[in-house]
Order: structure tokens, then sequence, then C-alpha cells
């Protein structure tokens, strides 16, 4: 779903205008005082040889001319100096809408629906987002910049086309065709841009995906023993690769229109000094008035010309607005505010999914098809099923992480979308297999909570649930350890078995009453494992579970299994019915029991396995 916003500049003017007052209000009396000043230097310093002129040709007393003199130059030493304060405080003030966009841009990453995460177009925007307004020569920070200075040369221009008015209009013709040429001329550049931004966000990525590889500790190891380095080279040497002929493509194209802007800036010069040159020798003009459009007419081709440059510049910047702002509004679908309220979270109640379709591409086919499922309160679920097969998606779907393409999921007969998704999502106690564990205490990862609000009984009891007590309680710091070694010199790091048992005893500290765990047993040991089975039903007492394996003989614990194959239940029933039917669950325990069977006659053993 492409979700590209196309606003004009002066919309995305007036919503950066807002941002500001919200963000920063007098970064916008400095950038419209710095413009009034921009404007003023200029002008001065043109009329200012012509009045001197004026005063020695017209014979003015000394102390006059003097006193004249002075004034100008004193008023312009101030506004130059006006005009640095100002650009240092622009500066330093850019920092605090840096900020204030970065927190915008985090907000929509942490809050934005589940499914918009695992979308790569939300990603890209997201990743330029977060570089459009990353330091203070960013892109965000640059149209402070852009912005000033439009309006800085286009108060200039007016007020130079005014002076210029009065001597020639056609002059004024003639400069601004000759500056039209060069601007055309880089809006063909700028268009080129446009078009080929993709391409080069994509060579970005890839090589910000190396880059990070190489310093990613989990991957370090797979990098090593899989020998991913001359792959991951070629990687990065392939879209260096790229990224270098694109900048290259740019540099000639930008030199060729370089080279055309010159040539007309040495055309526009020539005829309009020429022509100064006749009206003055003709005695048309004074030679205080010379002097004076002469600073006029080359001021004039700088605005004008600037003035251009900014308009082809403020385009860019725009696109990259668009695409921020593309991000900050990109639509949310699940139901944030009001709605139904869940009911209670001390017991659960019936969860079903009714023909539920889901596809992740939509041109896509079904991961999960046709589905319909019905967990009853306090049931033990079990879902089985090969890699792929479309387990991992059906719980995202069952916890709201994502909406079904078709069909519907419902909690207490209610379609989940009429709950408040952020109350809905209390009702889940779960494990992922990937997860993400902030560097704080034990105790705080436990209960999601500072140090005042845990309930320091209950962290215990979840930990002793879970099988980490005895590993925690006998660190030095015990619960109050801190977690991250390379977050805390003195942290604590654990192996991925202790982890898959912290985070069991995160989600049971919930209290939530569904609790989810996908694959919670993949780095166990057997013993810990077993342990798991053997209180599975005490822990988990009065709560719905949904246990998802590809370990057929671990789930035999639950009330009942289903077996998912290509997105749809392929066999359904309890650990003994489904092997007295001899299907694909038979099959697959077969499969797995023979590496555990010591029969040598073959016979397997289904107790033991
Ligand atoms: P399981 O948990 O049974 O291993 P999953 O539910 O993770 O299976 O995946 C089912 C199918 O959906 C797989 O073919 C997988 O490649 C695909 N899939 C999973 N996550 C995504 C995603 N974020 N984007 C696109 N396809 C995905």
């Amino acid at each position: 779903m492409e979700q590209e916003k196309k606003y004009s500049f002066h919309q995305n003017l007036a919503y950066c205008v807002r941002s500001t007052r919200k963000g920063c209000p007098k970064l916008l009396f400095f950038c419209l005082l710095v413009i009034l000043v921009n404007c003023l230097v200029p002008v001065v310093t043109a009329f200012l040889p012509k009045v001197v002129i004026e005063q020695i040709t017209d014979g003015k007393p000394l102390r006059q001319l003097l006193l004249v003199t002075a004034c100008l130059t004193g008023a312009l030493a101030l506004l130059g100096g006006l005009q640095k304060y100002m650009n240092q405080l622009i500066y330093w003030n850019k920092f605090t809408m840096n900020t204030f966009f970065l927190r915008l841009i985090t907000r929509k990453g942490l809050t934005t629906d589940y499914r918009n995460q695992e979308n790569e177009h939300f990603r890209k925007l997201q990743s330029e987002s977060f570089g459009s307004c990353n330091g203070n020569f960013s892109y965000y920070a640059q149209t402070y910049d852009a912005v000033v200075l439009f309006f800085s040369n286009l108060l200039g221009f007016l007020a130079f086309a005014g002076i210029l008015f009065t001597l020639h209009p056609l002059l004024i013709l003639f400069l601004c065709l000759t500056t039209l040429v060069s601007f055309f001329l880089n809006r063909r550049i700028n268009k080129w841009i446009e078009g080929t931004v993709g391409e080069k966000s994509g060579y970005e990525q890839r090589l910000r995906y190396v880059t990070e590889a190489s310093d990613d500790l989990r991957a370090a190891k797979d990098i090593r023993l899989y020998r991913m380095v001359d792959w991951l080279n070629g990687i990065y040497d392939k879209n260096l690769k790229g990224l270098l002929g694109w900048y290259r493509s740019y540099t000639a194209k930008l030199f060729g229109v370089s080279a055309a802007d010159s040539a007309l800036g040495f055309l526009r010069e020539a005829v309009t000094y020429a022509f100064l040159l006749y009206l003055a020798l003709e005695g048309k003009i004074s030679v205080a008035e010379f002097v004076l459009y002469f600073n006029v007419v080359a001021g004039f081709s700088a605005w004008l010309g600037s003035l251009l440059g900014q308009i082809t510049d403020l385009q860019r910047l725009n696109q990259a607005m668009n695409r921020f702002r593309s991000y900050l509004e990109y639509p949310e679908t699940y139901r944030r505010e009001g709605g139904k309220p869940v009911g209670s979270l001390d017991s659960p109640e019936r969860i079903e999914l009714k023909d539920v379709s889901f596809r992740y591409d939509a041109e896509g086919e079904d991961v999960i098809h046709h589905f319909s499922l019905a967990l009853e309160p306090g049931e033990h679920l079990a879902v089985v099923g090969l890699n792929g097969a479309g387990k991992t998606t059906l719980v995202k779907l069952l916890c709201g992480l994502t909406e079904p393409t078709e069909g519907t999921v419902t909690y207490n007969g209610t379609d989940i979308r009429e709950y408040n998704r952020e109350e809905y999502y209390r009702l889940f106690g779960a494990v992922f297999q990937d997860y993400s564990l902030l560097p704080v205490t034990i105790e705080e990862i436990v209960a999601e909570e500072e140090e005042l609000n845990v309930d320091h009984e209950r962290v215990e009891t979840c930990l002793k649930q879970a099988g980490l007590w005895e590993k925690v309680s006998s660190l030095p710091e015990g619960v109050k350890s801190k977690y991250n070694r390379a977050f805390w010199d003195d942290g604590i790091n654990l192996s991925g078995g202790e982890t898959q048992k912290l985070l069991l005893a995160r989600a049971l500290y919930r209290n939530a009453p569904v609790i989810v765990l996908d694959e919670p047993t993949a780095a166990l040991d057997p013993v810990s494992e077993n342990r798991l089975y053997e209180t599975y039903d005490e822990v988990m007492q009065g709560k719905t579970t949904i246990f998802i394996s590809h370990r057929l003989a671990s789930t035999r614990f639950c009330h009942r299994i289903v077996l998912i194959d290509h997105g749809q239940i392929a066999e359904e029933g309890t650990h003994e019915e489904l092997l007295a039917k001899k299907g694909s669950y038979y099959e697959l325990f077969e499969t797995q029991a023979k590496y555990y069977r010591e029969n040598p006659e073959g016979e397997v053993d289904h107790d033991e396995a």
C-alpha cells in the first residue's frame, strides 16, 4: 500500500510554520527579522555610493557629507552585526526543532499499527524521516535556511525590480528571461533526482544493512562460521558501485547545467552594462545614478538567480518534507480512541477466528486461508506445523497485531476491531521468538514497571514458575541485577534459554487472561523443557493458552492440538486422537520420535517420545 503525500510548497510551509509555533516560536521571529535585515543590507549598500557621490557633486558641506556617510555605514555595520547574531540564534534554535520532529517520528514508530512496521514502504519512509531531521544540516534544518533565503531574495528582488523599473521595463524583462532559462535547466536536474530517489535510497539502505551487520554481535557468529564476509562484501561493493554511479550521473548533469548558467550570466551582464554605459555617455543618467544602477543591476541578477535557485532547492526540500509527512500521516487503522470495554482481565473469554484469510502482500498468496477456530475460556491449545505453515501469523492475528485480509477475529463475541486496541493488548501475555528487553534490572524487566511500582513477591513467584529463580537469586545483586553488559559495565548477560525463561516470567507477571507462547522451548535444555511441561497446567490454570511449537511431543499436555499446513487446519484433536488418525500428525510425530526411540525393533513407544 503506497501512501505518498503530495503537499504543495505553501501547504508544507504552513505546516512548518505551525510546527515551529508549537516547537520553538521564537525561531519564527528570528527568521522574520533576518529576512528583513537580509533585504535591507543590499538596498542600503546600493544607495550608499549614490548618496555620497550626490553630496559631493551637489557641493554639500564636508560636515554633512561626513555625517551622512557615517550614518549610512553605521547603519550597515549594525545591520551586519544583527544579521550575524540572528543567524547564530537560528542555528541554535534549529536544534530544538530537530528534537521536536525527532520526537514526532519516534512516537509514530513506537505507536503505529504493528502491520505498518512490517511494511517495507513504511520502514523506508521511517528511515528517511529520521535522516530528514537528524543533525543541523539535515533536510528539515535546511528548510529553515532555504525559506529564509527565499523570502529574503523575494523582498530584495521586488525592491531592486522597483528601482530598475524607473530605468527601463524591458531591461527587467531581459534580465528575467536569461535567468529563467538557467532556472529551467536546474529544474530538469530536480526532476531527474525525483525519478531516481528510490534507486538511491535502495543502495543506501543495503549499504546500511551491511554496515549494521558488521556491528551486530548476534550476527557475528554466523558471519564467521558461514563465511558470509565475501557475500556481505559483495553486497557492499555492488551497492556502493550503484550509489557512486548515481552520484556520477548527478555530478555530470550538474556540471552541464553550471556551464550553461555561466554562459548566460556573461551575456546578461555584458548587455546590461553596455546599456548603462550608453545612457551615461548620452547624459541620460547622472554619474551617481550610473553607480546606483550599476550596483542594482548586479544585485538584481543575483537576487533573481538566487530566488529561482531557491525555488529549485525548496522543491527538493518539499519532496523530502512530503516523504516525512507521508510517514507521520501514514494511515492507522486500529482503534485507539473510545471503543467497547474488553471486560475483566481476571478471566478469559471465548476467542474465535471466523473464516479468516490473511496475506502480507496484496498481490501475494494467502498465508492464512479461510481459517476458522474457536478457543474456549481456559482452553490450552497447541498449534503445530512445519516452518512457514503460518503459526506465528495466526498468533499475530489473534493478538490483534495484524488485521485479517478477510474474515473476523472475535473476543467474547465482539469483533476485536470494536475494542480499543491498546486495551485489547492487555488481554495477552506473550513470549515471541523475536523480543526486545530494555537494559534495566531483572525485576523491572519482569514487571515492566519502574522499581518503585514492582511487586517483589510476584516477581519472585513468576521467576520461580519460569524456572529462573535459582539463577537470579544466585547473582550478587539478585533481582536487582542489571540486564545487558553492553549497556552496563556491571550488567549481566543471559543465555538463550535463560532469556526465554525471563520472557516467560514477564508474560506471567502480566497476569493476562490469555498467554501466547511462540516456540517457548526452542532454547531450553531438556530438563528445563520438561519442567515447563510438568508445571504448565498449574502455572497456566484458568488462563487460555496458545502454545506454538514444531516439537510435537511437547504439546501433549494441551487440551487440543491443531496442525497447520499452508495456513489451514490440516488436523485437529488431542494427541491421542491425532495419533490414532494416522495422518500428517502421526507421520510428523513418527519422524521426530524415531530419534528418541531406544527400541531396536523400531516400534514406536509413544510415551517415551
Ligand atoms: P511459522 O510461524 O509457521 O513458521 P509464519 O507465520 O512466520 O510461519 O510465516 C508464514 C508465511 O508467511 C511464511 O511463508 C513467511 O515467509 C511469510 N511471512 C512471515 N512474516 C512475513 C512478513 N512480515 N512479510 C511477508 N511475509 C511474511
